[in-house]
């Protein structure tokens, strides 16, 4: 399984980046975690459009589906360029009428992420984050070795055991130690890090970074927790399991 980081930002992307989204890859079975802005431009480097087999949205703030819309014609246009109906299968949480938003007459088909056991190769489970709105945190598992994305999340101790043990935590980190309990729905570094030394996972990656301050500091507050390989997500890397 490869894990390749398409964006890392929160809220917006950066000049000529994305926001948090990964592309994972299996066997030849591509699937796209999360499409918020730029994410479609960045997942052109990797895959084409009709080489993307499902979609999962973790929720749906903004940065998370601001690229579905982007996504819809993209489908459209493939579709009738290749003279094929190759429908793309969008798994959301169903907690919210913009699921249905999520539907695109035949080119994409909304599926309840909740339902889901497996999604291609992968088996998957989710659980409801600490967030805002309601949000959906993943574990993917295939031969043997799993990846777990917190997705938007504050603190919560139910992570330590969804989390346990996963070969790669894909962690939120969104806040810097000084801000932790004063921006509801987001961990920091040091939190991020805590998780994964207490879930004894193997590898840590950080991501939805925010737009200010030194994001090294974040990995150091993670590294100060967490004893284990713990990096920032480099979008352009590609993390093997
Ligand atoms: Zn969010």
């Amino acid at each position: 399984m490869e894990v390749i980081p398409l964006g890392v930002w929160g809220g917006y992307p950066k000049a000529n980046s994305a926001t948090s989204s990964f592309l994972v890859k299996e066997n030849g079975f591509n699937l796209l975690i999360d499409c918020g802005s730029g994410v479609l431009a960045s997942l052109q480097n990797y895959v084409s459009i009709q080489e993307l087999d499902a979609v999962i949205i973790t929720h749906y703030h903004h940065d998370h589906i601001a690229d579905v819309g982007a996504l819809y014609y993209a489908k459209l246009i493939q579709n009738q360029l290749s003279n094929e109906t190759k429908t793309l299968p969008i798994y959301a949480h169903t907690k919210d009428s913009q699921f249905r938003a999520m539907q695109y007459e035949g080119h994409m088909e909304a599926k309840d992420l909740e339902e889901a056991s497996k999604i291609g190769p992968f088996t998957i489970s989710t659980t409801p984050t600490v967030h805002p709105v309601y949000c959906l945190a993943l574990r993917l598992e295939v031969n043997g070795k799993s990846v777990v994305f917190t997705a938007d999340t504050g603190w919560t101790e139910r992570f330590i055991s969804f989390a346990q043990k996963t070969d790669l935590l894909v962690s939120e980190a969104n806040l810097y130690q000084q801000y932790e309990g004063k921006i509801a729905g987001h961990m920091s570094g040091r939190q991020a890090g805590m998780l994964a030394e207490k879930a004894k996972i193997k590898q840590l990656i950080l991501t939805h970074l925010p737009h200010f301050g030194d994001v090294q500091d974040i990995l150091e507050e993670a590294q100060k927790e967490y004893t284990g390989d713990a990096q920032i997500a480099k979008v352009g890397s590609m993390y093997t399991i």
